[in-house]
């Protein structure tokens, strides 16, 4: 359903990356309703910085883009806050911002998160997942990110439950009366998980 997309970044002359061992995984947003990963990239570099500062890049339509390598530490947070986080940042203003407020996440964007968090999981210990908003360095500057529309809590249940985006895609088109009764009687089954999968990915435009 999603995948990795490789991306080439010419990054600063003379880059050199300190590797680290991640342990938690960081969320943001980009503040901006229409970019690139190279605009984020070109952005960055423009800050004086090596490059793309975030480990991964997903956009509204849910396409997710590789940043920096894993291994290498981002510049997502401050100094060395850095150490050991992942950093995925969401395309779109998901908080009050000028005239460019946008009050929900697209469902696809949120699913792609959702996988690709477990598919970092699957890589390293990951021990917890954050806002960029639960930093010291965010909590001075006042930053909000991922920002206030951002639905925390309903990512965090689909974190633990990875049927869960595709409950959601299901329920959004067959509007069951009781759905929660519905995922009870087909979690029994020995293949739900590929059950749930293809029962979503049956409907062509999800979200
Ligand atoms: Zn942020």
């Amino acid at each position: 359903m999603f995948s990795i997309i490789e991306e080439k970044y010419a990054w600063r002359p003379g880059s050199t990356f300190t590797t680290h061992k991640p342990d938690t995984i960081v969320i943001h947003h980009a503040l901006h309703p229409n970019c690139t990963a190279q605009d984020i990239h070109r952005w960055h570099l423009n800050n004086g910085w090596k490059g793309i500062a975030y480990h991964y890049y997903i956009r509204k339509n849910g396409l997710i883009y590789r940043g920096r390598q894993e291994h290498h530490q981002g510049g997502h947070l401050l100094g060395s806050e850095n150490k050991n986080a992942i950093g995925i940042c969401l395309e779109g203003v998901y908080t009050d911002y000028k005239n460019l407020t946008e009050k929900s996440v697209p469902e696809v964007q949120l699913a792609a998160l959702v996988w690709l968090c477990n598919d970092i999981k699957t890589r390293w210990n990951i021990e917890s997942i954050k806002r960029h908003a639960d930093y010291p360095s965010a909590i001075n500057e006042e930053k909000d990110c991922p920002g206030r529309y951002f639905p925390w809590n309903r990512f965090m249940a689909m974190i633990s439950d990875p049927n869960a985006v595709y409950k959601h895609i299901i329920q959004k088109h067959c509007k069951f009366h009781n759905p929660d009764g519905v995922w009870k009687v087909v979690d029994t089954h020995p293949y739900a998980d590929a059950f749930y999968m293809q029962w979503a990915n049956s409907y062509k435009t999800p979200g």
